[in-house]
C-alpha cells in the first residue's frame, strides 16, 4: 500500500477507510490500554495522532516507539476524540523503521534555544520550527519563479567562478587550484595566476548583475536567482557569507519603472505566503509572539501575519536619501546620541539603525530612497544631472533595514568608462561589459533581493543563520 502524506490525511474525510503513514515519533503517551503517537512526515506543521492498543501490539515493540524514531504504519481513518484535529489512525499494523536511542539523540521534545538548533543543523529539519521555515522557503522559490515567468522575463543562470572583480574592496572568495604550499611567482615575485586553473585570478560572484545586463540586452526581461558569496567579516543578524540572491534587469525600464516593478514584486511573493503557507506562518506567528513576550513592550515587532498585511496593504514611500538625511539629522535619537553612527549630514551610508528608523518609527511603512551621493554607490549606476548623485534605490523594510538595492544603469559609453577611472575599475578588462553600452545601448535598471532577508521578514526569525538550511557564516562551515 502506498504512503499517504499526512498533511493529505488531515485534510481527508475519508472515515474508515484504510490508509499507511510513515513519518518520525515526536511523542508517545498513554496508559496500559492505550498510547497516543504523534507522528509528523514533514508535510505538514501538523502531527497526525495515531491510537496505538498496547494489547495489540504489546510493550516491547511500543518502547522502542520513542522521539526521534522513524515508523511505518497501516490503519483505520477515524474521527478524532481529542480536540485540535478532525481525524486520528487507529492503528493496525505497526512497524519500527529506525531505533533512535533516545540516550544520544539531542533533540528532546521540549523547546530547545534556536543557538542550539544551529549547533545540530543536521536535525533541525525535524523541528517545527525549522520545517515550517523550509517550506516556507521554497513555497518563495516557487513564488520567484512563477512571478518572473507570469510576466515574460526569461531565468538566466549567471556564472559562479568569476574572474571580474567589479564590487570590488577584498570581499571576493578566491577560486584556485594552485598549490597554496608551493605558489608560482612570475619575474616580478608576484603570484603567477597564469598557472592557475583559467590562466588568471579567479573567484565566487558577488552578483550576477553583470552577466545579467548583457542578456537584458537582448532578452529585454531577465531575472538570475542564484548563490552569492561575500567574504565580507560582518557577523551580524543580517548577513551570510554565502546567500541567495534574485536580479532582474529589464532593458527600456527607467528608475521608477524599476521602483513600481520592485514593490509589485514584493507584495506578490508576500501574499503568495498568505495564500499558500497560512498554516506555518500561524506558527511561526505564535511563535514570535512567545519569543517577544521576553521584550520590552515598545521594543516588540507587530504580530507577523498582521505586519505582511501591513507591507501589502501600503503604498511604499518614496523619497530621496537627501530628504532622508534632513529627517535623520533633525530626529530625536539622532540628537539625543542614541544611534551607533550619529548622522552628521548629506554624505553619511546609511546603516541599519537608520534604516530601521525612517520605516518603523518616522513613517511607519516601507520606505525606497532613491538618489544617493555617487561616492557611496557602484560605478554602474546613472549618474543625475547634477553631477554628484545616482539613480538608486534600496527598499527598506520593518526588522531588515535594506532587502532590496538596485538602480537605473549608466547606459553611455562616455560617462561609464569615466565613472569606472574614477573608481579605479578595470577598464580593459570589461571590455565586454562596455561591448553592451557601444551596440544599440538603452536605458535599462535592475535591482537585487536578498533572498535571506525576504525569509527574515516572511518568518519572522531574528536571525539570517535560521532561514538557510546550513548557515556559512565567518568561522564557520560545519554541515
Ligand atoms: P548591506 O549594506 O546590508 O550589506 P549591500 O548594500 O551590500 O547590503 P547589495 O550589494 O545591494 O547589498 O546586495 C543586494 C541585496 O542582497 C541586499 O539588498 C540584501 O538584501 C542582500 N545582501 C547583501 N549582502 C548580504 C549578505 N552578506 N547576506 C545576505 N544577504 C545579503
Ligand atoms: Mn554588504
Amino acid at each position: 500500500m502506498r504512503r499517504t502524506k499526512i498533511t493529505d490525511v488531515l485534510k481527508s474525510d475519508a472515515i474508515g477507510s484504510e490508509i499507511v503513514v510513515k513519518g518520525w515519533v515526536r511523542t508517545r503517551r498513554g496508559n496500559k490500554q492505550v498510547n497516543f503517537i504523534a507522528l509528523n512526515d514533514g508535510s505538514t506543521i501538523h502531527n497526525l495522532q495515531v491510537v496505538a492498543d498496547v494489547e495489540v501490539f504489546g510493550e516491547e515493540l511500543l518502547r522502542r516507539v520513542t522521539t526521534g524514531a522513524s515508523i511505518a504504519v497501516r490503519g483505520e481513518l477515524a474521527p478524532s476524540q481529542g480536540t485540535g484535529q478532525n481525524v486520528e489512525l487507529l492503528a493496525r499494523t505497526l512497524e519500527v523503521i529506525g531505533d533512535c536511542d533516545v540516550n544520544e539523540y539531542p533533540l528532546q521534545p521540549k523547546k530547545h534555544s534556536l543557538e542550539f538548533l544551529r549547533e545540530i543543523a543536521h536535525l533541525r529539519f525535524r523541528t517545527n520550527t525549522f520545517s515550517a521555515i523550509a517550506r516556507v522557503r521554497h513555497a518563495m522559490i516557487f513564488a520567484v519563479h512563477s512571478f518572473f515567468s507570469s510576466k515574460g522575463f526569461v531565468n538566466i543562470h549567471t556564472p559562479i567562478i568569476t574572474a571580474s572583480d567589479a564590487e570590488g574592496a577584498g570581499e571576493m572568495f578566491q577560486v584556485t587550484t594552485l598549490d597554496l604550499e608551493n605558489i608560482p611567482r612570475n619575474e616580478e615575485g608576484k603570484i603567477d595566476f597564469k598557472e592557475d586553473f583559467f590562466g588568471k585570478a579567479t573567484n565566487l560572484t558577488v552578483s550576477g548583475q553583470l552577466e545579467g545586463e548583457l542578456a537584458a540586452m537582448g532578452l529585454a526581461d531577465i531575472y538570475t536567482f542564484g548563490p552569492t558569496f561575500r567574504a565580507e567579516n560582518s557577523n551580524t543578524s543580517r548577513h551570510l557569507a554565502e546567500f541567495w540572491m534574485i536580479e532582474p534587469e529589464m532593458a527600456f525600464y527607467d528608475l521608477n519603472d524599476n521602483m513600481d516593478l520592485a514593490e509589485e514584486f514584493l507584495k506578490y511573493l508576500i501574499q503568495y505566503a498568505l495564500d499558500n503557507c497560512s498554516d506555518d506562518l500561524q506558527f511561526l506567528s505564535s511563535r514570535l509572539e512567545e519569543e517577544e513576550k521576553n521584550k520590552k513592550a515598545d521594543e516588540r515587532s507587530m504580530e507577523l501575519i498582521e505586519k505582511l498585511k501591513f507591507v501589502l496593504n501600503n503604498e511604499f514611500i518614496r523619497l530621496t536619501y537627501s530628504e532622508a538625511i534632513e529627517i535623520l539629522k533633525e530626529s530625536k535619537p539622532n540628537k539625543k546620541g542614541q544611534f551607533k553612527y550619529q548622522i552628521e549630514g548629506y554624505g553619511a551610508d546609511l546603516q541599519s539603525e537608520h534604516e530601521r528608523y525612517l520605516v518603523e518609527k518616522h513613517f511607519k511603512k516601507p520606505v525606497i530612497l532613491t538618489d544617493y551621493p555617487k561616492e557611496i554607490k557602484a560605478f554602474y549606476m546613472k549618474l543625475n544631472d547634477d553631477n554628484k548623485t545616482v539613480r538608486a534605490m534600496d527598499v527598506l523594510f520593518p526588522q531588515i533595514g535594506e532587502i532590496i538595492g538596485g538602480s537605473q544603469r549608466e547606459e553611455n559609453y562616455d560617462k561609464l568608462v569615466a565613472r569606472m577611472q574614477e573608481m579605479h575599475i578595470p577598464v580593459e578588462e570589461m571590455w565586454w561589459y562596455l561591448d553592451t553600452r557601444k551596440f544599440g545601448a538603452v536605458p535599462h535598471s535592475g535591482f537585487g533581493l536578498g533572498f535571506e532577508r525576504l525569509l527574515l521578514f516572511v518568518t519572522g526569525m531574528g536571525n539570517i543563520r535560521d532561514v538557510i538550511p546550513f548557515p556559512r557564516t565567518p568561522k564557520n562551515a560545519e554541515f
